[in-house]
């Protein structure tokens, strides 16, 4: 065992505080990582503030990790002491299933998320003991679930890859994004950036949804070939039945309809946001005039992960980020909810004194 800090929160009320904890003895495929950087996902807010009601307090978020090697279990074969290493959204899964065997651990019903998830580490009975994530200076993660970072990337801007970067290109590469398509993407926010930047980068023909009117700019310079102002219907219609796929990534409850409309015939959107509450129920007029489709995603295996990193390393992409002290975290959980970001928190874990 080994004694860290983080930060937790310990109830859907209360503010983030420092809290003190134990990561497991080292097992023989285990790496234990000094964390650097962690970006501030808004699954951390919905979470720690049991928006989707599953909370189990107290709660230490973050699953956009970066970090260093400081030592590796006996079997380790891919990591060195001293190397760079990434951890996402997950730490383990069943291993044995279709959805493990095909590289899709994600979608494994034993898929233990980073935080929030019962760890079978603790205990041999499960104790009920849940994950932390890395909101804290260090974590030991099974080497299957460690992912390599690239050299060429600036550390802190590659950390929100491990989350916002694969949720966004899993959906992109599965829904074959590339040269010829017209692709939406809905909400600039830490998903929304990093998906115009790697659609555009697999040479699809980018148009941006914003509720809001000052990142029109922005948008352009990350990759969008066009801005559309959502709430304009205007500017909507005259994009209708024209895209082969539309990727929405906003974080709260919308009508999906002035969406689905944009849709050509058998075109797809695919919803990555998780709202707090439902969406109104969708148009069925509009599904089924055009055979289009409503689809959802969640993040990605860990094989896609590293193609990710790689892809993004090979196009030179990071995320936009403010890199933030972890005292202020809360105050960055208050600015995420007024879109008050461009476009992702990243906490220097150097700020995190024991
Ligand atoms: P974020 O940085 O807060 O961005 C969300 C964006 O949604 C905002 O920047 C804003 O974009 C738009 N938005 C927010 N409120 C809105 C409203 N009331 N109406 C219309 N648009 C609104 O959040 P994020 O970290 O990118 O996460 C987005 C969502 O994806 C969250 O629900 C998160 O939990 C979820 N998520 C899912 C997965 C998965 O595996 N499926 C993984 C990670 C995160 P504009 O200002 O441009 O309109
Ligand atoms: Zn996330
Ligand atoms: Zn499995």
């Amino acid at each position: 065992m080994s004694k860290v800090i983080g930060y937790a929160a310990h109830s859907a009320k209360e503010k983030l505080v420092p809290f003190n904890f134990e990561r497991r003895s080292l097992g023989v495929k285990d790496i234990q990582i000094d964390i650097l950087f962690c970006g501030v996902c808004h699954s951390d807010l919905h979470t720690a503030r049991n928006e989707w009601q599953n909370a189990v307090y107290p709660v230490v978020p973050g699953h956009e990790i970066v970090g260093r090697v400081i030592s590796v279990g006996a079997n380790v074969k891919a990591f060195k002491v001293g190397d760079l290493a990434g951890v996402g959204c997950l730490v383990d899964s069943c291993r044995v299933c279709p959805d493990c065997t095909d590289g899709l651990e994600q979608y494994c019903d034993g898929e233990i998320f980073t935080y929030n998830s019962e760890d079978k580490h603790y205990g041999d009975n499960h104790s009920g003991k849940m994950t932390y994530g890395g909101y804290s200076n260090q974590i030991v993660v099974d080497e299957h679930f460690v992912l390599h970072i690239p050299s060429n990337l600036n550390l802190a801007a590659v950390a929100p890859l491990l989350c916002a970067g694969i949720t966004t290109y899993s959906p992109l590469r599965h829904w074959k994004v590339g040269p010829g398509s017209k692709v939406g993407i809905v909400g600039l926010g830490g998903l929304g950036h990093m998906a115009v930047k790697l659609a555009h980068a697999m040479g699809a023909h980018v148009v941006l949804f914003t509720t809001s009117p000052d990142k029109v700019v922005d948008a352009k310079r990350l990759g969008a070939d066009e801005v559309v102002i959502s709430k304009n219907p205007e500017e909507m219609n005259a994009h209708a039945k024209s895209f082969d796929f539309i990727l929405n990534t906003v974080a709260a409850s919308h009508n999906l309809d002035v969406f689905t409309a944009l849709l050509k015939r058998d075109g797809t959107m695919c919803l990555n946001g998780v709202p707090e509450h439902p969406h109104p129920s969708p148009s069925i007029f509009n599904l089924i005039f055009k055979r289009r489709q409503i689809a959802g995603s969640l993040i990605g295996g860990i094989k896609e992960t590293q193609e990710m990193l790689d892809f993004c390393a090979k196009h030179n992409i990071t995320s936009d980020i403010e890199v933030i002290a972890m005292k202020d975290v809360n105050e960055a959980y208050e600015r995420m909810l007024k879109g008050d970001v461009k476009y992702r928190f990243v906490i220097d874990m150097a700020t995190l004194k024991a």
